[in-house]
């Protein structure tokens, strides 16, 4: 084996044995392994080291250390990245930096409704912290126990309470960050307005890792709300779940949190490979087969003064809907362990496609008024091509946003998949564009759709950010590859 380079020997020094994992040094296999592995096991890679700074004078230190080397810096949180943003290359020579022992809520400030948290506390942590202080975080995805409050950050995370609440940058006041120099930036404002200059925290947010290290960051916290109501409400068509998510809006307002879908098939999957979890549909499905309706749609009313208020403004509203034709059935949560099982109904499709096999996934967003337009037409163009591969829809209508996953034929075999999801991408993302949508509403471009956003976003969009990237980060270090393509990455 080589000796270990002097400027990483140095670093082992300062950092200490917890702060520097060296492969075949003083980490094995086992303990790198599950840093090195993205979450849907597409990106698998090697690290020159792994450093786990617990301030952020050591972050700062990392990454000055790494500048002055011309080595390459990838940022980790909780490692949950959908998009392969937060593992290194097969090159080995890259440096992985998590942030998980950052963990300390420094400060929660209740009459400023806003708390003061290192990039490394998980999301759960953050939301616990909000709520001992009886407040709300309310930013909430399915990987809250293992993703962070940076990586949230870094992603621009949105999840089940975007409707109301926006997405993590709307939830942001201020950051603290370690620059691709290694300087520190105390960005920790927690104030509501701000109008010093560029808004230095919005570049960071959503820049997934390329433009700096968040160490820690300052969000908004809420009143929590005093009560909760949860439906299922089954729709025959997109359109017509698109009308209701519109009179929701009118009639409850700033009490509606969470508006989501699940199309059909995605139901099938979850009834054949999570079965205890689809028992919250039981009222719903067809009595004759068994059949889930087309479109099920999982709303949540809040209300500021009491549970009897939620349950009672969701049902009032629930009942005129029917009446109208705007649903076709509805089935109310009558106690907190119903409303649990619906959102475990929901948060479980995903894991019943992970075990229905490979899809062609993608996370699109187009305007709400647009989305069973883009069903339609998309649905239609896949089913020319493909007749016999399937669409398994969901996600959070509320925000415009499907995960509109492919299924290939049966038929088809593995080694014809890469080039089908190569031609279906194609096809989804030409959809995408003709409704003014996006290619990635929520999850973010990481290395999984640098090549498509190169090729599909706005040149002068591309040009900007390319000349931001140069200015911050000229000599190309902090997680190259991810977001934009740069000559040689
Ligand atoms: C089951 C499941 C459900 C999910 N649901 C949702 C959802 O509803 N909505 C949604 O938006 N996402 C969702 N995700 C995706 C993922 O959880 C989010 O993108 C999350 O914000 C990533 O946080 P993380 O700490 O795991 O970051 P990582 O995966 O570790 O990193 C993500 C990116 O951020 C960078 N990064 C991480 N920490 C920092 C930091 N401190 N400073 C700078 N850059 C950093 C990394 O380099 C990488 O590019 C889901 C994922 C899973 C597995």
């Amino acid at each position: 084996m080589s000796p270990l380079p002097q400027w990483l020997a140095d670093l082992a020094q300062s950092l200490g044995p917890a702060g520097l994992w060296i492969p075949g040094v003083n980490a094995d296999e086992a303990q790198m392994q599950p840093h090195l592995v993205d979450w849907r096991q597409r990106y698998v890679g090697r690290a020159l080291a792994m450093a786990r700074p617990a301030n952020t004078e050591q972050v700062a230190h990392v990454v000055r250390a790494c500048a002055a080397q011309g080595v390459c810096i990838v940022p980790q949180g909780g490692n949950t990245s959908l998009v392969g943003g937060s593992v290194p290359d097969g090159s080995g020579q890259q440096l992985l930096l998590n942030l998980q022992r950052m963990q300390s809520i420094r400060h929660i400030d209740a009459d400023n409704f806003s708390l003061t948290a290192e990039a490394g506390c998980t999301l759960a942590a953050v939301q616990n912290a909000a709520a001992s202080a009886g407040l709300l975080f309310p930013l909430s995805l399915a990987s809250e126990g293992s993703c962070t409050l940076g990586g949230n950050l870094a992603t621009n995370a949105g999840g089940t309470q975007v409707l109301r609440y926006g997405t993590a940058r709307e939830l942001c006041l201020g950051l603290e960050a370690v620059t691709p120099q290694g300087n520190v930036w105390h960005g920790l404002s927690s104030l509501r307005k701000d109008n010093t200059g560029y808004a230095l925290k919005d570049l960071l947010i959503g820049s997934e890792g390329t433009l700096g290290i968040i160490t820690a960051a300052s969000v908004k916290l809420y009143p929590q709300p005093k009560g909760q109501a949860c439906a299922l409400v089954a729709c025959t068509s997109l359109n017509q779940s698109v009308k209701l998510l519109s009179q929701a809006r009118h009639a409850l307002n700033a009490g509606l949190v969470a508006f989501e879908v699940m199309g059909g098939l995605s139901l099938q999957l979850l009834m054949r490979h999570v079965p205890q979890a689809g028992a919250a549909l039981s009222p719903l499905l067809d009595p004759s087969n068994h059949a889930p309706p087309p479109w099920v749609i999982l709303l949540e009313n809040t209300s500021t003064s009491s549970h009897e208020q939620a349950q009672a403004q969701l049902q009032q509203w629930l009942t005129s809907a029917l009446s109208e034709g705007l649903a076709d059935n509805a089935v109310l949560a009558n106690n907190q362990a119903q409303q649990q099982a619906m959102w475990h109904l929901r948060e479980s499709i995903p894991t019943a496609e992970r075990l229905a096999g490979r899809m062609a996934k993608h996370d699109i967003a187009v305007p709400t008024s647009a989305v069973a337009q883009f069903v339609g037409a998309c649905s239609t163009a896949l089913g020319q091509q493909w007749p016999q591969a399937q669409v398994v829809c969901f996600g959070h209508l509320g925000d415009g946003n499907l995960h509109y996953n492919v299924q290939p034929p049966t038929s088809m075999p593995t080694t014809d998949f890469d080039a089908f999801e190569q031609a279906v991408n194609a096809v989804v993302f030409d959809h995408v564009k003709q409704l003014a949508g996006t290619l990635s509403a929520e999850h973010g471009i990481g290395a999984l759709r640098a090549a498509e956003m190169a090729q599909r976003k706005d040149p002068t969009a591309l040009a900007m950010m390319h000349a931001i990237k140069q200015a911050l980060d000229p000599q190309g270090l902090m997680n190259p590859g991810r977001v934009l393509q740069v000559s040689g990455s």
